[in-house]
């Protein structure tokens, strides 16, 4: 054996295995990494030993000096730093000596991996951490293949040991937030790991550019990320802020509100104001002095924010304009199935613009909400929409219903929001509000499936008197009532306004209906003039729709036909015809109902699917 690769370590003379020395001591020729391996080793050299320095050396200048001394029968030490194989360019040597049948050998050392790692007294796997270390290095004029990107590597957030990168450090911390990093992880740069001179930086992703410049360190330095670096042993620099980037997300529900400038600050109050759940995120220099509850002034960048928001919020509502925010969340971006809602509105709040997570994550519906409460535009760009997702609060307007239980609107609104399990039930009056609902809100086609299901809101239109265990099942409800009964009525001359309202009330109780829902009162010609008629309208704001002897004689298969109305007015009856003629419809809800000087029947409107 003539050549020997000597991985010399990486500077401590000490660090030298016994086998390197003993080599090295009967050597007749040594070539050495000049820059690298410590002088201080060939003092274990004969004292007539050849050296030369390789840092002058091109390979074929090398190879011939190689191919000389095994020519003489001499041994060869070539010297490499720290160990031969990483990084070590001897497979081209190898190459030309196998060619030259020049045989050889290669000796391992202590790589500087292990020296800086040493330094920082910790170690590259940890039980419930990482149990896997990637040495790699940025591109330089030695490419790097492309499926090998760091940002790819680092996806698996694993120990990672960067070699000859130190000189472009602002790239690879931009590849490490690209794999999902936070600002806030830690990162250390050992520069000279070793030596006398050696130098250790702890820093964050955020802080160790500016770090590495103060240092003026462009080489012989290597960086380390790794989960441990937060639970050193000698626990220096330590943050706790570390566990939390690769804790499992435990997002908030509740929206994030980021502003960026003092008008958007000023568009964010205001909404925050208006979405009761959301957290305001804006610029501490843009707040006034005392500002609202769950508004949070902020003074580091907005990338860290965003970053921040991204990981701790299931929305975010962005006053700014979106290509900062593609830029900034882009690195940090998994899948349609995690990734939070995110919308961008304007810092007028003009345009509310569904960004990501449209349809699961819920940020369509976030952004019609936002331009609802902030009279702007929303604007969607899913392929399936339709997907006008609901205002709750503006139904009422919209579809003329009455909103017989409210309080809870914020907080349904909020859920319904945030993407929690959200129920619907409807069997009255307009529902195109439903036609592209998100998954997470569903329509139940009963009351008791409604209640069974136990969402953690709802929202009821209908009719119908609720049964009590709906309050009991779900605590965030709303209820609103349609318009869609007609109650025809029939009297006798000279009744009174209160004995028709209270037949009214009396027959609508009876059925478990709600006078909330009365869309008109409905009644023969020959009664357009009757004085307790009119009143009660008036005093209960009742349309009265009046139809003629001949409608009403049309009807036929009344239920309930009058002999006394067929004989007084030619007609086979009064409430059941006029209702089931106000109401367009075929069936009553409820049969005529006689009172000693009324009678009242009940039709509910077809619903227009
Ligand atoms: N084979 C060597 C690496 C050679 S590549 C080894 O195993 O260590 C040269 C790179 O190694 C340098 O750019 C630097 O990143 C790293 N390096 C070598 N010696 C070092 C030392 N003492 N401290 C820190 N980094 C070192």
């Amino acid at each position: 054996m003539t050549i020997y690769f000597i991985g010399a370590g990486p500077g401590d003379p000490d660090l030298l295995t016994l086998k390197a020395q003993k080599i090295i001591a009967a050597a007749d020729v040594i070539i050495y990494a000049g820059s690298l391996v410590n002088p201080k080793i060939l003092t274990h050299a004969r004292p007539h030993a050849e050296i030369h320095n390789s840092a002058g050396l091109k390979l074929a200048a090398q190879i011939e000096i190689m191919r000389r001394a095994a020519a003489q029968g001499k041994t060869v030490a070539r010297l490499h730093t720290g160990d031969p194989t990483l990084y070590g360019a001897t497979l081209e040597q190898m190459r030309e000596l196998s060619r030259l049948k020049i045989p050889y050998s290669v000796v391992p050392g202590v790589s500087s991996a292990f020296a800086a790692t040493a330094a920082l007294k910790t170690e590259l796997t940890a039980p419930g951490q990482t149990q896997t270390v990637i040495f790699t290095r940025m591109p330089g004029r030695t490419p790097v293949p492309d499926t090998e990107r760091l940002r790819d590597l680092a996806a698996h957030h694993t120990s990672i040991v960067l070699f000859l990168s130190a000189g472009m450090i602002a790239k690879v911390v931009d590849e490490l937030l690209a794999a999902g990093y936070t600002p806030d992880t830690p990162i250390a740069v050992v520069y000279r790991a070793s030596w006398e001179d050696e130098l250790v930086l702890r820093g964050t992703l955020e802080t160790i550019t500016a770090q590495i410049d103060a240092a003026e360190i462009t080489h012989q330095a290597l960086i380390i990320v790794s989960p441990v670096l937060a639970k050193g042993a000698a626990g220096v620099a330590d943050s706790h802020l570390y566990g939390a980037a690769f804790a499992p997300l435990d997002r908030t529900d509740r929206p994030a509100i980021i502003a960026l400038t003092r008008r958007g600050a000023e568009t964010g109050l205001r909404l925050h104001r208006l979405l009761k759940h959301s957290m305001l995120y804006a610029p501490a220099r843009f707040l006034p002095a005392d500002p609202p509850a769950d508004t949070i002034g902020y003074t580091v960048s907005v990338r860290q924010v965003l970053h921040d928001a991204f990981r701790r919020h299931s929305a975010l509502i962005c006053l700014m304009a979106s290509g900062i925010v593609v830029r900034e969340i882009a690195p940090l971006l998994r899948s349609k199935h995690t990734d939070p809602a995110v919308v961008v509105t304007d810092e007028q709040g003009r345009n509310a613009i569904s960004l990501l997570s449209g349809h699961k994550g819920g940020a369509n519906f976030l952004a019609q909400r936002i331009a609802d409460l902030l009279g702007g535009h929303a604007i969607l760009t899913t392929a399936s929409d339709g997907q006008q997702l609901p205002a709750l609060d503006l139904l009422g307007e919209k579809f003329g219903w009455q909103l017989e239980t409210g309080d809870d609107m914020t907080a349904v609104i909020a859920t319904m929001v945030n993407g929690e399990p959200t129920g619907i039930f409807q069997d009255g009056g307009d529902d195109s509000w439903l036609a592209d609902l998100p998954p997470h809100v569903s329509r139940y086609s009963t009351i008791e499936a409604l209640i069974a299901a136990r969402p953690n809101a709802a929202i009821v239109v209908s009719a119908r008197t609720l049964p009590a265990d709906l309050r009991r099942a779900v605590s965030r409800l709303i209820v609103y009532r349609p318009p869609v009964l007609a109650v025809g009525v029939g009297c006798n001359r000279g009744t009174p306004a209160a004995e028709i309202i209270a037949a009214v009330e009396e027959t609508l109780a009876r059925a478990e209906l709600s006078l909330l829902s009365i869309a008109m009162i409905a009644t023969i010609d020959a009664k357009a003039d009757e004085i307790g008629l009119l009143e009660a309208c008036r005093r209960q704001n009742w349309q009265l729709q009046i139809f003629t002897r001949a409608e009403i004689a049309a009807v036929d298969n009344l239920p309930n036909p009058s002999p006394w109305a067929m004989k007084a007015l030619g007609v086979p009856g009064v409430a059941e015809p006029s209702a089931l003629l106000a109401a367009q419809t075929e069936t009553l809800l409820v049969e005529k109902q006689k009172f000693a000087n009324v009678t009242v029947a009940v039709a509910q409107q077809v619903m227009e699917m």
